[in-house]
């Protein structure tokens, strides 16, 4: 369906070093003088110390804080449940579940809601909707985006190596979804939204001119991350950021003895899905070989036989989403590239 609402976008979006210094200041300006922050557990206790010590500095109460055990919608009402007065905004510290758990209670709550990203390993920070589970399993429910987006990318540059790999792996994806969304807007007249791809696609094109893992490459990586969001938000819907390649990853999720990080199976399976396409293996291959992504399997390779079986899975996942898997059986095709590719050949076992 077309989404004929306005869409809304970040009000607010700092990406530099030293950002989270600076979050009380971003705060005070909007009006907003108190704050229930979610954060992620295992984080450095000194970046949660800079976020406190800004917001005092600058008349900020933090009313409440807490470091989310699960990501489930149960967890989500609880916590919007016990939510206490004062809470004029919400704002996720982090990454993954704190960040999707914050998003959603802000909905719940109709709070303004503010991502403080400290890594950059999928596009989920800015999206509108929040990964949830939902009794067990895991949903992606309506959200919206946030009102501010405050990325330090000091602070992301010094997150682990392979949450990098990740992001560029769920930023690269967008070259087979923008793919398989005019495969699906030919197949069944899906609505096609030239706007929301041609800004996905750039900032795709954009990243890739500069993948360097340095100040500016994360700076760019986060604006390219960000906008994916905000093309989803545009068309209302994820076809802009997710297509076969998100459903790949989706079915392993659901059954591998071993996920890996988001990004980094939704990088590879980007890569087979535009050998089954015909179309961008050249751009992402390139992108692989200049940061290093096919090192992250270097120690712990991908097993052939579940990397199949989610090829199988994968058309069942989404009903009514027409992509390259819809068009034919891939499985003898995937099982000969997984035997065959030169890059693929290494990674798999
Ligand atoms: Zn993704």
């Amino acid at each position: 369906m077309i989404n004929h609402q306005s869409p809304s976008i970040p009000l607010l979006v700092r990406i530099k070093p030293g950002a989270l210094d600076r979050v009380g200041i971003y705060f005070a300006r909007a009006g907003i003088r108190g704050i229930g922050l979610f954060v992620s557990s295992g984080l450095p206790a000194s970046i949660l110390e800079r976020v406190r010590r800004s917001c005092e500095a600058n008349g900020v109460r933090l009313v409440y804080t807490v470091e989310p055990k699960d990501a489930s919608l149960e967890s989500a009402t609880d916590l919007f449940a016990s939510l206490p007065a004062g809470c004029e905004a919400l704002a996720g510290l982090g990454g993954g579940k704190a960040l999707d758990l914050a998003k959603f209670v802000a909905v719940l709550a109709n709070r303004p809601y503010y991502a403080i990203p400290t890594s950059l390993s999928n596009d989920g920070f800015c999206s509108p909707q929040a990964s949830l589970t939902v009794k067990g399993r895991r949903k992606s429910l309506g959200a919206r985006i946030p009102t501010g987006i405050v990325v330090d990318t000091e602070a992301c540059l010094a997150a682990p190596l392979p949450l990098w790999w990740s992001g560029v792996g769920d930023l690269v994806s967008k070259i087979t979804a923008i793919h398989d969304w005019r495969l699906a807007f030919h197949a069944d007249g899906t609505p096609f939204n030239d706007f929301a791809a041609l800004l996905s696609d750039a900032t795709v094109f954009q990243f890739i001119a500069n993948p360097d893992r340095d100040p500016e490459g994360i700076r760019t990586l986060a604006t390219a991350l960000m906008l994916n969001g905000v093309a989803m938000e545009i068309c209302g819907n994820s076809r802009p950021a997710s297509g076969s390649e998100h459903l790949v990853s989706h079915a392993l999720d659901s059954f591998s003895a071993h996920p890996r990080l988001h990004g980094l199976q939704v990088g590879v399976a980007t890569y087979i899905v535009s050998l089954l396409q015909g179309q961008g293996t050249e751009n992402i291959a390139a992108l692989f070989e200049k940061t290093g992504f096919w090192d992250a399997f270097a120690n712990d390779p991908l097993p052939r036989s579940e990397w199949l079986e989610a090829f199988r899975r994968a058309p069942t996942i989404k009903q009514d989403f027409h992509t390259i898997l819809s068009t034919r059986d891939v499985l003898p095709e995937v099982e000969a590239l997984l035997a065959t590719d030169s890059k693929l050949k290494t990674v798999f076992v």
